[in-house]
């Protein structure tokens, strides 16, 4: 049968880490593509988290594209963990040296993404008044993209200055001489307040729930350092195809792996403050059972708290500054002198568990028991994670089902490459995947190199479509939902991003598969092997 009249072959949602090598490997295999870019900028979460002190938790030297030699030769890391000025860089070397860029349409948002059961097309509409029809749709759109606004009274009548830190401005921001607040303390925020601190006149966080960080242990690479890093690519990148989150050598939460002897309930107290003198950070959650078991957990929370009551002068700073929920519920973060910030004279903690933010006022913020005023509110306030990105376009599949509706009950995908009902339509690191829980780059490749197999294999045999059977999507959702069962990210304690907690009205499920990169990465193979087992291919 011929293919029904179409302009491209694939439309590509998104111009980050994802898109960017979708568009590569679409090449690669001789089909048209276009991606379309809401930024001015190529690089996704690279382009729009520019705030001041953003870094990545994985370090550099895998960080990176693994597919190509070149690049990985060519390109130059100058720190361990990358800032985000430097990640940035390296994808627009990446974007350039493929020569990416006359096929992404940037400033460009797709509107609304609809599937012609006759044509088995997709009919895309963009901000601009555009309309493509593409044979297929790949969402690259990222898993921490939908910037959330919090639902506070009066968010918008601030009359200073309102700042995002997932919608900082290009050019920055010098917040020097000024009254500023910060609102959040996930990783966003953890990394931004150090910076933020040195340079305004004053500086008050407001924080919700405390947050688990560890130091980043930055450094620059040298030269010859980097040079044996360099030499010794295909070793790590082998290593990340066996390791549970894709990471050879694990970044910040290297000590974390290696494999605790004792359980912390039967370790009597002087023994536990020794293990902290001894591994730092680390120290307090390197316990065989502090990551399973909840009481372990709360011992194990009570040693990092006093690891922060070391650093923090003040004792009633410190005790707000501990968290009240298991370490592994939210993701932990990485800082560069977090803790030490809170001893500056110009920096105060506002523990909103104790006063609560009551609205914001057109000259600062009103909690229960104070007023402030302030020049700059930096909202830290976090995303819509894995499912709010592309929730936020209509896109439509058969019989003109939403995927927003399918998505509000459940952040349905199988395997976390397709939804049921949405033909030819494919989400790079979808719910369902281990993405976020693992190396995004290592994760982003995989899913990208099964997409565009696939898409050969379609050609190959005369395929028009190819869809995920509702069947292998609920096993899928079932088995992942196992995996986590009783563990501690799914706590009754846990307000976390990964079970969509933190938006209000979002069904609570546990949204990555647990399972780990090696094992995910088997199954995926072993789909295909068996003849995509699990789709229909027609
Ligand atoms: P986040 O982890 O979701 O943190 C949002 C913060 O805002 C939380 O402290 C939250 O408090 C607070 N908040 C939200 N609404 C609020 C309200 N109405 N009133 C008061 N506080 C409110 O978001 P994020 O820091 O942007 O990080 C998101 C994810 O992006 C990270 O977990 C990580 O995966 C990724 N990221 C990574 C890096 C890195 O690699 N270094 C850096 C930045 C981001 P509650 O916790 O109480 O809800």
């Amino acid at each position: 049968m011929a293919d029904a009249p179409h302009d491209l072959d694939v439309v590509v949602i998104g111009a980050g880490f994802s898109g960017l090598y979708m568009l590569h490997k679409l090449r690669e295999i001789g089909l048209s593509a276009r991606a379309y870019e809401t930024g001015t900028g190529i690089g996704g979460t690279w382009f729009w988290n520019r705030y001041p002190g953003a870094r990545c938790d994985v370090q550099s030297i895998e960080y990176s594209f693994s597919f190509s030699h070149e690049i990985e030769q060519e390109w130059d890391w100058s720190e361990l963990m990358p800032s985000q000025p430097e990640v940035e860089r390296y994808l627009n070397f990446v974007c350039d040296r493929l020569d990416l860029r006359r096929d992404i349409q940037l400033e460009t948002t797709v509107v609304s993404a609809k599937f012609d059961e006759h044509d088995s097309t997709w009919t895309v509409t963009t901000s601009t008044g555009e309309r493509v029809i593409a044979r297929f749709l790949v969402g690259a759109t990222g898993c921490l993209s939908a910037p959330l606004e919090p639902n506070i009274k009066g968010l918008h009548s601030f009359g200073g200055v309102s700042l995002y830190t997932n919608r900082f401005p290009s050019e920055g921001h010098d917040f020097s001489g000024e009254r500023v607040a910060v609102i959040g303390t996930g990783s966003s925020g953890v990394q931004s307040i150090p910076v933020i601190a040195a340079q305004a006149r004053s500086l008050h966080v407001f924080q919700r729930s405390a947050a688990y960080t560890l130091p980043s242990n930055t450094r620059p690479i040298d030269a010859q350092e980097l040079a044996e890093l360099k030499a010794a690519y295909p070793e790590i990148r082998r290593a990340q195809q066996e390791a549970l989150a894709a990471t050879a050598r694990f970044g910040a939460f290297a000590a974390l792996r290696e494999p605790a002897s004792r359980a912390i309930l039967e370790t009597p107290r002087e023994e536990q403050l020794s293990a902290l003198d001894e591994r730092g950070w680390l120290g307090a959650f390197a316990w065989t059972d502090a990551l399973v078991n909840y009481e372990a957990s709360q011992a194990a929370t009570a040693l990092y708290g006093e690891m922060i009551r070391r650093v923090v002068k003040d004792p009633a700073t410190a005790a707000s500054l501990v968290p009240d929920y298991p370490f592994g519920c939210k993701r932990p973060c990485i800082d560069v002198g977090y803790f030490e910030t809170y001893n500056r004279e110009n920096v105060t903690l506002v523990n909103l568990k104790k006063d609560p933010i009551i609205e914001i006022t057109p000259s600062g913020i009103r909690t229960e028991e104070q007023e402030f005023e302030f020049d700059v509110i930096v909202f830290a306030t976090g995303f819509d994670a894995m499912t709010g990105a592309l929730r936020r376009i209509d896109i439509r599949g058969r019989g003109g089902q939403a995927l927003a509706d399918v998505w509000a009950t459940s952040p349905a995908g199988y395997l976390g490459i397709q939804v049921a009902g949405f033909p030819n339509f494919f989400t790079v690191t979808g719910p369902g995947s281990p993405s976020v829980l693992t190396n995004m780059v290592a994760s982003i490749e995989l899913h990208v190199e099964w997409i565009a197999d696939c898409l050969a294999h379609l050609q190959a045999t005369g395929c028009r479509t190819i869809e995920a059977l509702p069947s292998a999507q609920d096993e899928w959702i079932e088995h992942g939902a196992a995996i986590v069962q009783g563990r501690l990210s799914t706590h009754e304690t846990c307000t976390s991003w990964y079970l969509g907690a933190n938006v209000p009205g979002k069904t609570r499920v546990y949204m990555p598969y647990a399972g780990g990169h090696p094992a995910y990465r088997k199954k995926v193979e072993s789909v295909v092997a068996a003849g995509y087992e699990g789709f229909a291919l027609t």
